[in-house]
C-alpha cells in the first residue's frame, strides 16, 4: 500500500460540517454576567457578523467561500500518511494512519481557521485583528492570513513564550505582524496583571485578556481566536472530512481517531466528521489527548467559566480547570489552556467523546520514536496523539487485533527544539497536577444562577 494517500486540489471541502447539526443535545448558551444566555450581538463588538452567524448555527453544512478555498489551495488537501515503518518498529497488526497537517506554511493546523477568519473581517470592512498566542502557532498562522487579505495584525504574545521563542516571533514580524509580550502596560487588564504581579510569566487567559479589550476599544479593530469558539471547530473539519475521503480511497474506515487536545479545535476538526458517521450508528472511538500537567477534560470540572483570566468573556459551559489556572513551568508540550471547547466538553460530558491524559516523558519519547521512524519531528503537542496511538497499537499487539487507527499530527516541531533539547538532556518529569491544586483552582469559578 501507498505511504502518502494525496487528493486533488478539486478535492478540498466546498463546506464546513457543523457538528451541531447532530448532536443529541442543543449546546449550552454562553452567559452573560446577570447569569442570562448572551445574544449574537454581545459579540458583534469584536467579530464580523459572518462569524457569530457560525458561532450559533445549527445548520449541518456551511459553505466555504471561493475565495477561501483558493487561499487554502496553497497547502491542501493536506496528505494522509500511513505510518508503516512507525508500525514495524512496533510490530503491530494495526494499521497507524496520521493527517499531516505540518504542510501550512505556518506549520500546523491553525491556519485552516486563521485564513476564513481573516478573510471574512476583511469583507466586513475591518483593517485590524489583535489575538493573543500562547507557544506561537496560533500568532504565526493569523499574521500569515493577515497578510494575504492585507488585514494588520498585532500579537500579544505570552511572555514566557515571546522570551523562550524568538524566531516565532520574528516569524509573525517576517508576515507583518506587530509582537508584544503578555501582559503589557498597553492595556487595562495588561496593567491590573503588572500591579498585582510584576514579575507574572503571563498566561493564555491574560493575553486573551488584552487582546478583546483591544480589539472592543477600536472600530477598525476586531478580535481573532485560534480555538474553543464553535466557530473554529467549524473551520477545522476540513481535515477530518479529506482524512475521511483519503481512507475512502484505501478500502478504510478508522475504529480510533487520537487528536491532542488544548482548546480541541484540531480535535474537533479530525474528529466531528467522524462523529457524523457515529450519530447515525456507526462505531467508532474519537479520543482526545491531553497532558497530565493541564488535565482539562479528565480532571476538570464541567461548568460555566470564563474564558480568559480577567473574566472580560461570556461565560462558556466547559471542562474547566478555572479561569486563573496557571500550569506548572515544568510543563513543555504545550496543551496550556485552563478550559476546553463547549462543544467537545459537551460531547465528552455526554459520554460521545473519550479523553485520557498522558504524562510528559511518555509523549516526547513517543515523539522520538516517531521522529526516527516516520522523519517528521512532531510538535510537542503533536506527540500526545501519537503516545496514545502507540498505546493502542501495543494493545493490539497484545491482543492480535488488527484495528485502523488515524491520528493528526497537528503540527511539525521544528521551532520547538528548545522543549527536545531539554527533553533529551534529561530535564524534563513527569507532573500529575495534584488535587489540591485542582481544588484551589476551581474553587474561583464563577458563582451562575
Ligand atoms: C495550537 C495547537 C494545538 C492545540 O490546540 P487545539 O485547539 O486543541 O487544536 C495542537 N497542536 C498544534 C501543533 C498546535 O499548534
Amino acid at each position: 500500500m501507498n505511504t502518502k494517500i494525496l487528493l486533488d486540489e478539486a478535492d478540498i471541502p466546498t463546506h464546513w460540517y457543523n457538528v451541531v447539526a447532530d448532536m443529541p443535545n442543543p449546546p449550552a448558551p454562553p452567559l452573560g454576567p446577570d447569569g442570562k444566555p448572551v445574544g449574537p450581538d454581545a459579540l458583534a463588538a469584536i467579530f464580523p457578523d459572518a462569524l457569530i452567524e457560525q458561532e450559533v448555527s445549527a445548520e449541518r453544512w456551511i459553505p466555504i467561500p471561493d475565495e477561501v478555498r483558493q487561499a487554502l489551495a496553497l497547502w491542501r488537501p493536506s496528505p494522509l500518511y500511513r505510518a508503516h515503518r512507525l508500525e514495524q518498529a512496533l510490530g503491530t497488526p494495526a494499521k497507524i494512519f496520521y493527517k499531516n497537517e505540518s504542510v501550512s506554511p505556518a506549520g500546523s493546523h491553525k491556519p485552516n481557521t486563521a485564513v476564513p477568519q481573516a478573510w471574512y473581517n476583511r469583507e466586513a470592512g475591518i483593517r485590524r485583528l489583535s489575538t493573543e498566542t500562547g507557544a506561537g502557532q496560533w500568532g504565526c498562522a493569523l499574521s500569515l492570513a493577515g497578510q494575504m487579505f492585507g488585514l494588520d495584525v498585532r500579537v500579544y504574545m505570552v511572555k514566557v513564550s515571546y522570551e523562550q521563542k524568538p524566531y516565532r516571533r520574528t516569524m509573525m514580524q517576517t508576515w507583518g505582524a506587530e509582537v508584544f509580550a503578555s501582559p503589557t502596560d498597553m492595556t487595562e487588564s495588561g496593567r491590573k496583571v503588572l500591579a498585582e504581579h510584576p514579575e507574572s510569566p503571563g498566561s493564555l487567559g491574560i493575553a486573551i485578556s488584552e487582546a478583546a479589550e483591544e480589539a472592543a476599544g477600536r472600530d477598525d479593530t476586531n478580535y481573532a481566536l485560534g480555538s474553543v469558539l464553535n466557530h473554529v471547530l467549524l473551520h477545522q473539519t476540513i481535515i477530518g472530512q479529506e482524512a475521511r475521503k483519503q481512507l475512502e480511497k484505501v478500502g478504510e474506515y478508522p475504529d480510533e481517531v487520537h487528536a491532542p487536545c488544548g482548546g480541541g479545535s484540531n480535535f474537533g476538526g479530525v474528529a466531528f466528521p467522524f462523529f457524523a458517521d457515529k450519530a447515525a450508528g456507526r462505531e467508532v472511538r474519537l479520543l482526545a489527548v491531553e497532558p497530565s500537567s493541564c488535565p482539562t477534560l479528565t480532571k476538570g470540572r464541567y461548568a460555566y467559566d470564563f474564558g480568559d483570566a480577567i473574566g472580560l468573556t461570556p461565560l462558556l459551559k466547559m471542562f474547566t480547570l478555572g479561569h486563573d489556572f496557571v500550569p506548572p513551568g515544568i510543563h513543555a508540550g504545550g496543551l496550556r489552556y485552563h478550559g476546553d471547547s463547549p462543544l467537545v466538553s459537551q460531547l465528552h460530558q455526554e459520554g460521545l467523546v473519550d479523553a485520557v491524559a498522558i504524562p510528559q516523558l511518555e509523549t516526547f519519547e513517543a515523539g522520538l520514536l516517531f521522529a526516527r521512524t516516520e522523519g517528521i519531528i512532531p510538535a510537542p503537542e503533536s506527540t500526545h496523539a501519537i503516545a496514545s496511538t502507540i498505546r493502542s497499537a501495543q494493545a493490539c499487539k497484545e491482543s492480535g487485533e488488527a484495528k485502523t487507527i488515524l491520528f493528526n499530527l497537528s503540527g511539525h516541531g521544528h521551532f520547538d527544539m528548545a522543549a527536545y533539547e531539554h527533553y533529551l538532556a534529561g530535564d524534563l518529569h513527569n507532573y500529575d497536577l495534584p488535587k489540591e491544586a485542582i481544588e484551589e483552582a476551581l474553587s474561583h469559578l464563577p458563582k451562575v444562577g
